[in-house]
Order: C-alpha cells, then sequence, then structure tokens
C-alpha cells in the first residue's frame, strides 16, 4: 500500500497554487484562531515552565493567573472580548488591527503546529473546511510534504 498523502500531489482545483506540491500557510495575524467561544489551550509542564520564565514570574504564579482546568486538563485562560473568548496572551494593542501572541516564541505546541494538525489533514476536505476560518491557509509560504509530515507529528505528540 502507498503512503502517499492526498498533499502529496498537485491540488486538482489549484486553490493553493498552480500544480506545486504541499501547502502553503502564513498567519496574518487576524487573530480567529486565538478567539471564539470558549475552550482550551493545552501546554506541557515544560512549555508551562517557559512561558512564566518569559513572563518573569514563578511557575506557581503562572499556573495560578494563567490557567485554569478544563475537560482537556489545564488550559490557558481566556477572556471575554468583543470578538470572543480571547486567549488571555493574544494583544491586540500593540500593533493596530493586527492580534498577535505576547508569548510567541515560547507558545504552545498547540499554537505552534497549527494549521498542520491530523484533524486538517485528514483530507483535503478537511483542510479546505478548516481554512474558512483561517485566512492565512492555502497563502504564503509553501510547506513540503515532508515539512507537513513533521509538523503533524509534532501536532500528534503534543
Ligand atoms: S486564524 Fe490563521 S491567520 Fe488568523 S491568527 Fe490564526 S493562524 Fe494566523
Amino acid at each position: 500500500m502507498s503512503d502517499r498523502e492526498w498533499f502529496d500531489e498537485p491540488d486538482p482545483t489549484g486553490a493553493s497554487g498552480t500544480g506545486e506540491v504541499g501547502l502553503r500557510f502564513t498567519c496574518t495575524s487576524c487573530g480567529a484562531c486565538c478567539t471564539g467561544p470558549e475552550g482550551y489551550v493545552s501546554f506541557s509542564d515544560d512549555e508551562g515552565r517557559a512561558i512564566a520564565g518569559r513572563l518573569g514570574i514563578s511557575h506557581e504564579a503562572f499556573m495560578r493567573d494563567y490557567t485554569r482546568d478544563t475537560i482537556e486538563g489545564r488550559s490557558l485562560t481566556e477572556r471575554q472580548t468583543e470578538h470572543g473568548y480571547d486567549c488571555v496572551f493574544l494583544d491586540r494593542e500593540t500593533i493596530p488591527g493586527k492580534a498577535i501572541c505576547a508569548v510567541y516564541e515560547d507558545r504552545p505546541g498547540q499554537c505552534r503546529t497549527w494549521p498542520f494538525w491530523a484533524v486538517n489533514l485528514r483530507s483535503r476536505k478537511h483542510w479546505r473546511s478548516a481554512s474558512r476560518g483561517c485566512p492565512g491557509m492555502d497563502t504564503g509560504e509553501l510547506h513540503t510534504p515532508a515539512q507537513v509530515r513533521l509538523t503533524r507529528e509534532r501536532d500528534e505528540i503534543d
């Protein structure tokens, strides 16, 4: 059986480019994936410690002030805004018209691996469906199938 997957083939509709192989994505900093309905942003112990270090606070203070329990385990907290439930680290102030991550270099794997999540890579239909909520998908930097697989693997580990 072949290990080839749908993203090993050029997009038949041409929506991702001109017969190129791979998936395009560059974040536009719209913030749409960091807000919306109440949700959760998972993080590992190491990731939590990295964010605490970036903030210059203790791990205990980070856990107390920036995280909460959810059915999916411990999550970064959210705050209700006119846009929805924003991740506590979503910064809409620093760059007018943009929503950036205040802990970008130490953001959790869940954020780091978007949009190359296994759930979005099940089929071109799933990818297309996810792209309706993320203007950065199908545009910008071309990620080769090997890069896509690597990022997906990281998502599966997280
Ligand atoms: S929805 Fe897409 S383009 Fe917008 S912030 Fe998230 S990753 Fe970036």
